[in-house]
Parts: structure tokens; C-alpha cells; sequence
């Protein structure tokens, strides 16, 4: 399977969606963001359970990511400038 359709997004909201990680959960994965505040998430897999952010979490924020056309960082979007332009 390409690895771009391992990410089955099943339910999309304005502020996060549910989606099924092929092969690895045949169960939603959920993630939402609120305007203020933490993200909320969750998985119910191994890794989750063990209290981290597991892979699929992150597999599911760069699909709901890619799915509303949000653009990738570059490299000049990590670096912090202490001067002035
Ligand atoms: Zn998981």
C-alpha cells in the first residue's frame, strides 16, 4: 500500500477529525485543536496507552494537515530572528 493512503480520514471536522491508520488500527484515531489550549487526541494502542504522542497521532495530524492544503514548514519557518529586519 502507498504510503499516502495509509491515512483513511473518516470524519473531518473544522478543528480535527477521526481517521483509521491502515494496517495498524482498524479503530479512529481522534485529534482536535482548540483555538485556545492544548490539543486534544487519542489513540488506544500500546505506545498511547504508555502516555506519548504515539505514530499514529502524528500520522493523522500531517494527513488532516494535508488535507486542508496546510503548507509544510520550511526550513526558514524554524529559525527565530533576535534582530530586526
Ligand atoms: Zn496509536
Amino acid at each position: 500500500m502507498a504510503r499516502e493512503n495509509a491515512v483513511e480520514i473518516t470524519r473531518s471536522f473544522n478543528n480535527g477529525c477521526k481517521a483509521v491508520v491502515h494496517p495498524d488500527t482498524d479503530y479512529p484515531v481522534k485529534i482536535g485543536f482548540a483555538r485556545v489550549g492544548s490539543p486534544e487526541f487519542s489513540c488506544i494502542c500500546a505506545d498511547y496507552s504508555y502516555g506519548c504522542i504515539c505514530d499514529h497521532i502524528i500520522a493523522v495530524a500531517i494527513a488532516y494537515d494535508w488535507s486542508r492544503d496546510v503548507i509544510f514548514p520550511s526550513d526558514s519557518d524554524w529559525v527565530t530572528s533576535g534582530g530586526s529586519d
